[in-house]
Formats: C-alpha cells, sequence, structure tokens
C-alpha cells in the first residue's frame, strides 16, 4: 500500500492474470446443475427427430375437411402403421408421428362424428398443427456453447439431446480463514469486547452461492504462527483462499508476515476502493492457489470477495469472467470521494425509462444491515461534491450463480 493504491479494474486484471481454468471432467447430467460447460454441444439429430402432432385430432390427406374414412390411429410413442390417402383420416394424439401422406391435422374440437368408421373435419390451414423435423435444432447445429451456466433450460436442451454426460469445468476448492483475537462462534456468550464471527459463514455462503465447494473454515487469533499454520493448511487443500482481518497494517496484523512466510507472491496490496481499501492478493505456487486476504470489516470482507474473488470463481470454473453491469439512474445523492471509487450497496429496480438504483441508508463498512437487500454494487467513480439523484452509474447486480450442493 506504501506504494499507492490500484483501481479496482486494475485489481481485477490482476487477479484474472493469475486465475487459470480448472481441469474439466465429464459430468453426469443430473449433476450437471449449477456447473458450466467446457464443450461446444452440437446435436447429434434433428430435434424434434419427427414431423409429429401439435395436437389431438386427425391427421388428414387434404386440408380441405369433409367426411373421411378413420383408417387407423398414431399414439405418442406408437406410431400408425399405414400412411394417408384422398378421403382418408388418421386419429392422432400430440406428440405422435404424422402419418405419410398428411396434408394438416384436425384438431378434434374441429371434428363431429360421421357415419360408422368416419370423422367428418373442418377446412383448415395446409400444415396447420404439424411440428417439423428439425424445427427446433437441425442435426449438427452447435446448440450450447463453451462457458455457459447449466440452468434448468440447459438440463432439458442437453437431455434432450440424448447427453446423459456432459463435459464441465471444474469446482474450485475454496478454503476460508479468518483471523482476530476478539471473534467468537455464534451461539456463543460475548465477553467484553467480543463480537461474533460472521465473516467465515458470510464468506462460506459467498463461496458456496457462486459454485465453489468450501473446504473448510478455520479461525485463529491474531497470532503470528497460528496464522501461518492455518494459512498453510488452507493453502495445501484448496484452489482459493480467503482470509479475512489482519491484513492491515496494525501491530496484531499477522496475514501479510505470515503468507510472505509461506512464500505466497503478492500481486497487489492496498485498492483505491471504498469499502475495501487493504485488499491484498497474491499466488502461491504452480497451480496457482489464489490467495484474497480481505479487509476484516464484515461489510468489506462481503463486497471484495463480490468484487475480486468471485470473477476468480468464474474463471476458474470455465465462465466468463467479467460481470454483467447495468446503467442505473441513482435515486439519492451519493456523497464522492476525491481518493477511492465507491461500491455503494443498491436496492436496483425497474422503472419505465431503464433500472433505478437506490443506495442502502446506512453504508458503513461494519453495518452488515447495508448488504440486506442488497441486489448490486453501484461502481461510484472518484470526485469531488456529490453525485446528483438522476445521475447514471454503472452497477454490478449481486445475482448468485446456481448453488453447487
Ligand atoms: P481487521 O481487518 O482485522 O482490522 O478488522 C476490521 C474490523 O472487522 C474489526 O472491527 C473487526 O472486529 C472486524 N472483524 C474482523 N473479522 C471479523 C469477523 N470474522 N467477523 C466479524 N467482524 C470481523
Ligand atoms: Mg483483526
Amino acid at each position: 500500500m506504501p506504494g499507492g493504491l490500484i483501481s479496482i479494474d486494475e485489481a481485477r486484471e490482476r487477479v484474472l492474470a493469475a486465475a487459470r481454468p480448472l481441469p474439466s471432467e465429464a459430468v453426469p447430467l443430473a449433476a450437471a446443475l449449477g456447473r458450466v460447460l467446457a464443450e461446444d454441444v452440437a446435436s447429434a439429430e434433428d430435434l424434434p427427430p419427427f414431423d409429429s402432432s401439435a395436437m389431438d385430432g386427425f391427421a388428414v390427406a387434404s386440408a380441405e375437411g369433409g367426411e373421411l374414412e378413420v383408417v387407423g390411429e398414431s399414439r405418442a410413442g406408437a406410431p400408425a402403421l399405414r400412411g394417408l390417402a384422398a378421403g382418408q383420416a388418421i386419429a392422432i394424439s400430440t406428440g405422435a408421428m404424422v402419418p405419410e401422406g398428411t396434408a394438416a391435422v384436425v384438431p378434434v374440437e374441429r371434428t363431429r362424428p360421421g357415419a360408422a368408421g368416419r370423422v367428418v373435419a373442418e377446412e383448415v390451414r395446409h400444415a396447420a398443427n404439424v411440428r417439423r423435423a428439425g424445427e427446433d435444432v437441425r442435426s449438427g447445429q452447435v446448440v450450447l456453447r463453451a462457458g455457459t451456466a447449466v440452468g434448468p433450460a440447459e438440463i432439458a436442451m442437453l437431455a434432450s439431446l440424448g447427453r446423459a454426460e456432459v463435459r464441465c469445468g471444474g469446482v474450485p476448492r475454496v478454503a476460508v480463514v479468518v483471523t482476530g483475537d476478539e471473534l467468537v462462534d455464534p451461539g456463543r456468550p460475548l465477553g467484553p469486547g467480543q463480537i461474533r464471527d460472521s465473516n467465515a459463514p458470510a464468506l462460506a455462503a459467498l463461496a458456496t452461492a457462486a459454485g465453489a465447494r468450501v473446504t473448510g473454515a478455520r479461525r485463529v487469533g491474531d497470532d503470528f504462527a497460528r496464522t501461518v499454520e492455518a494459512l498453510r493448511a488452507a493453502i495445501a487443500e484448496a484452489d482459493v483462499v480467503c482470509v479475512s482481518g489482519g491484513v492491515s497494517v496494525g501491530e496484531h496484523d499477522h496475514v501479510k508476515p505470515a503468507l510472505a512466510e509461506l512464500g505466497v507472491e503478492e500481486r497487489f496490496w492496498g485498492v483505491a476502493l471504498k469499502p475495501g481499501k487493504p485488499t491484498w492478493f497474491g499466488a502461491a505456487g504452480a497451480g496457482p492457489t489464489l490467495v484474497f486476504g480481505l479487509p476484516g470489516n464484515p461489510v468489506s470482507t462481503m463486497v471484495t470477495f463480490e468484487l475480486f474473488a468471485h470473477p476468480a470463481l468464474r474463471a476458474l470454473r470455465g465462465a466468463e469472467p467479467s460481470r454483467t453491469r447495468v446503467r442505473a439512474r441513482l435515486e439519492a445523492p451519493i456523497r464522492l470521494n476525491p481518493r477511492r471509487e465507491q461500491a455503494v450497496r443498491c436496492r436496483l429496480t425497474a422503472a419505465e425509462d431503464g433500472w433505478r438504483a437506490t443506495p442502502a441508508a446506512a453504508q458503513g463498512s461494519h453495518q452488515i444491515s447495508s448488504m440486506l437487500g442488497a441486489d448490486a454494487l453501484a461502481l461510484v467513480p472518484r470526485g469531488e461534491g456529490e453525485l446528483a439523484a438522476g445521475a447514471l452509474v454503472d452497477a454490478e447486480p449481486l445475482a448468485r450463480d446456481t448453488v453447487h450442493p
């Protein structure tokens, strides 16, 4: 930090320069939700695979209608054994293969019984109610690209393409370390000067919500040797280590010297950001394991995780790391900071002319309440005075990636 603070963008560039996608693996379809595709998926066949009926009704050889002889039935999964000739109809159900010679399907509501074994059909448009083979996807067409997050729609598509397995990016292992003599577990009484540890649960939740697997959370007091040991174990078991607190310049801040002791190479320390100025980032080993030293204030921890660790996790998982940005109009003024960009917790709402950003009333880095209901971080540039209500800001929605169990 003595060497000066870097911008959010510069810090992200340094993080992403160190973040390599994990090796991909074959994943059974049922386990692919929340993963990221590591292959382009092309269809080996037309979808739907055959011409079929969109309605329950009668397949007819001519769209003109009239009284027709019913010569068979085509059901879903049990096609008619014969084709249609002039003057004939075949009873058909939704999804059933249309017989050879079908001109259209007349919905059952547009027919009435005729003489024995006959049906009277109204006139319909030519080709009405017939779904053509390949109307959804053509054989050979690339339907899904590597880097796509697998959600319910992707699962449906992969299943209909017949894919029992799909190659996905790896699931990053995240280890959490929190530091501070003042911390106690939730559920324990507080002694004088003590506070409950909210960062370990928060970081584990953030990592899980970002599609990572949490290997464990360790808590250490402000003690150099114990910090070294906790970080050594965390680095050994994880692809990404998030350590909170102890990363400033106080006498009891041991994280930086401990990381130096472990040979973790510093890539930056200090971002011109509020909250989150003392954020530290480094890389350990050839892998490398990425280490994020996040400031201990609960909001700083969460905000810096979102700004820096989350994009790294996306890159490791094989996804496009950059986050979506929207332009939003401020609903209330924001006091600018001359030296630091601000990540302002906001609620986003849709107005007729676009997005509106309502900053949380409390913006202190210790005020966890400011994170409740915050669905975006507005990134406010440095400046003098204030940014007036109505001004446009860039905001990054805090949309969660699918939770990976
Ligand atoms: P530090 O970054 O260690 O200087 O801590 C900054 C502030 O964050 C202090 O008020 C700490 O008590 C608080 N803090 C540090 N770690 C945690 C934690 N795990 N949970 C809640 N608050 C914390
Ligand atoms: Mg501390």
